[in-house]
């Protein structure tokens, strides 16, 4: 089955809430997530729901977890647009004790982490199975170095790939490229 990449503009989105991801970097999420529809998808700090969005088309279920009430309320409200909503359970708490209580997932999405990053990464990837993947992305480059050290902590083999992307402007003389700011995915197997 074929599922476009979502269009930035068409997401609903408050002042309060960041994102969502950029259509280019959710495309390559994506990708570094290996999703097939028997994935079972924990997003930490969904914000505006962009990457839930794209796991929810293609998974066959999303747990969102954003500590903001605003983000939670933007995702749902993103989600309903898309007619989405019934895979995705969304869930109002700080990270590290939402996925403390969640069992039985196969991919996590790490895209917001406010000071837990360790904590959340080292239960997060010993709950995993054996098989599973986990991602982080960054846009601070600390938080994808300190994902990196934890990974192999864990026995892990993490993979890290800095994306830059620029969107062109076409002018009347030509096309100007305005560069979007680089972000980090870390990435990694679950062995
Ligand atoms: N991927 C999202 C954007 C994420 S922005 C999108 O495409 O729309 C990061 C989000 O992480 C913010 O909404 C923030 O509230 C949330 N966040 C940061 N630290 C958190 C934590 N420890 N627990 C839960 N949510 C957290």
């Amino acid at each position: 089955m074929y599922f476009e990449i979502t269009p930035d503009d068409e997401f609903i989105k408050t002042k309060k809430v960041p994102g969502p991801t950029k259509e280019e970097i959710r495309a390559l999420v994506i990708s570094k997530v290996r999703l097939t529809d028997e994935d079972v998808v924990v997003d930490v700090g969904c914000g505006t729901g962009g990457l839930t969005l794209e796991f929810a088309k293609r998974a066959k279920k999303v747990y969102s977890i954003d500590m903001n009430p605003d983000a939670i309320s933007t995702t749902r409200q993103n989600l309903e647009k898309f007619g989405l909503q019934n895979k995705v359970e969304l869930i109002e708490d700080e990270g590290l004790k939402a996925l403390d209580e969640i069992e039985d997932f196969t991919k996590l999405m790490i895209g917001g982490s406010g000071g837990n990053l360790d904590n959340i990464i080292e239960t997060g990837y010993l709950k995993l199975p054996v098989g599973g993947r986990i991602i982080i992305t960054s846009i601070v480059l600390e938080t994808a170095t300190d994902s990196v050290h934890m990974l192999k902590e864990l026995g892990a083999d993490p993979e890290v790939v800095n994306i830059n992307v620029s969107r062109g402007t076409v002018l009347e003389r030509g096309v100007m490229m305005k560069a979007l700011n680089p972000i980090t995915i870390v990435s990694a197997k679950k062995i």
